[in-house]
């Protein structure tokens, strides 16, 4: 029996549910990715930290399969006939691929499903995304949980699936791998062209290296989580969020290994992964529309927009963080907070707007978790407070008390010392504004956390 392991975000060996279970189903199994042209080329085009994280991924994912004696076809084109293609092409019976949670997943799914039925080939699904499989649990009372406390105490009680074997051998069709119809250098160069520069390595490998040093990485790892995640300087976040975006290291194991270590606070944040996928999995709309309506009208202020994605909009600790975005394709989750509440409270843009841009460069840029965040910050998501607004002023003394994650993302103010890094305005820091550093765009004096009107 042939099987195709159709890969997409769950690009790893070790503890892929659906790869295991290819490789227990069929003598002989055929690895295949299909670069998705709707997705490179869509409508988060121009995302090329993704794909350029996504090329070591597939580079990573390749050697592994040879290793193991098998290879990793790489097609182009529409995912569900590319697969039928190789599917006829390599007298395939069945198909085995990751359960997935967006609307343009659920539709590629079904697509799959129905050319599957329709050439008789089997299609068996399988979790592995998430700790928990969407839909797994549910409450007494609705399809979905909404707030995240009863999720999490659902979550942290319910029974995790196995760890799936990696398989030790895999074994092609006689006269091996069929050819490419692309090739990675291809798929860098045409919808990868300009990485950040400080962008980090992507692949199972890198992943793996990374997982064990945090989590035995004593106080600057998984030790040190619960009381330095929010310092922004201090950068003490594992830095997991793009390998867990593309599979290269397993939630599940992760979520085991970090539990094993009493990391709880470090667990909560996976949990949080999964309530926004099984919250995506109900609601699909929700990069488009609001999950809760919050009855604010937006402004239609393109200069805004424009200040804030350049991270020039003169308030220090939002451009800070705007500019580590460019410049690693990552933002810690502190500055990610305060920018996107800067966007929606203050400038009072429209978060779908800022989800876009987040989109474009975050190597970590998802569906469920960027539009879950974005709905939550600003206010039309699921927080049970929904009307908190985040004061950037009071958010960089508490959070970036000397200054050091400004000056390090803002050259022009790496001259002024201390907090007074965050107040460039005041007297005497028209001297001290480096040369070029915008004013506010804002009146400082209405930063303050107000909370909206008719909230
Ligand atoms: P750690 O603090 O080490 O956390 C470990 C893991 O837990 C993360 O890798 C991530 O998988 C998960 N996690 C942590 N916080 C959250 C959260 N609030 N929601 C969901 N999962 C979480 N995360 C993404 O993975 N992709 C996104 O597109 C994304 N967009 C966001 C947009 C906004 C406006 C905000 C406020 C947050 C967003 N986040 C997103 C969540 C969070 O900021 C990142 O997961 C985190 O900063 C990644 O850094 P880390 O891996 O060092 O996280």
């Amino acid at each position: 029996k042939t099987a195709i392991m159709l890969f997409t975000r769950d690009l790893r060996v070790r503890d892929n549910p659906a790869l295991a279970a290819a490789c227990a189903a069929a003598e002989r199994v055929v690895p295949l990715f299909v670069a998705d042209d709707v997705l490179l080329a869509g409508p988060a085009a121009g995302a090329s930290n993704r794909v350029r994280f996504l090329v070591d991924a597939l580079a990573d994912l390749r050697a592994s399969l040879r290793e193991r004696g098998g290879g990793l076809v790489l097609r182009r084109g529409d995912p569900v006939e590319e697969t039928l293609r190789l599917a006829r092409q390599v007298g395939a019976e069945a198909v085995f691929l990751s359960e997935d949670v967006s609307g343009y997943a659920a539709r590629r799914r079904e697509r799959l499903g129905r050319a599957c039925a329709a050439e008789r080939v089997g299609l068996s699904e399988h979790p592995g995304v998430t700790v928990v499989r969407p839909g797994a649990l549910t409450p007494a009372n609705g399809d979905h949980y909404r707030v995240f406390t009863p999720y999490w105490r659902a979550w942290e009680a319910a029974a995790w699936r196995d760890l799936a074997a990696a398989p030790e051998r895999i074994a092609l069709p006689p006269g091996g791998a069929p050819s490419d119809h692309v090739t990675l250098e291809t798929i860098a160069r045409e919808f990868g062209r300009d990485p950040s520069p400080r962008l980090a390595k992507g692949g199972e490998s890198e992943g793996r290296a990374r997982m064990a040093a945090w989590l035995d990485g004593g106080p600057r790892g998984l030790q040190g989580y619960e009381d330095g995640h929010d310092d922004l300087a201090g950068d003490r976040t594992s830095r997991l969020a793009p390998f867990l975006k593309f599979g290269c290291v397993s939630p599940r194991e992760l979520a085991e290994e970090a539990r094993r270590r009493e990391g709880g606070a470090f667990v909560r944040q996976l949990a949080w992964r999964d309530f926004h996928h099984q919250v995506t999995a109900a609601f699909p709309d929700i990069a488009r529309r609001d999950y809760r309506p919050y009855g604010e009208g937006w402004r239609d202020d393109r200069d805004a927009l424009e200040a804030w994605c350049e991270g020039a909009t003169g308030i220090p600790i939002v451009d800070a963080g705007m500019r580590q975005l460019r410049r690693e394709g990552f933002m810690h989750n502190r500055a990610r907070m305060i920018t996107a509440s800067f966007l929606t409270r203050h400038l009072r843009v429209d978060w779908r707007h800022g989800l876009r841009h987040f989109a474009a460069w975050l190597a970590d840029g998802d569906v469920a978790d960027n539009a879950g965040n974005w709905q939550w910050v600003a206010g039309t998501g699921n927080s049970p407070r929904p009307n908190v607004v985040l004061n950037p002023l009071r958010q960089a003394a508490r959070f970036d008390r000397e200054g050091e994650y400004v000056r390090r993302y803002v050259p022009e103010l790496a001259g002024v010392e201390g907090g007074r890094v965050h107040t460039p305005w005041l007297p005497p820091g028209k001297g001290r504004r480096g040369p070029g550093y915008p004013a506010p765009i804002l009146e400082p004096d209405l930063l303050s956390g107000t909370r909206r009107a008719g909230g």
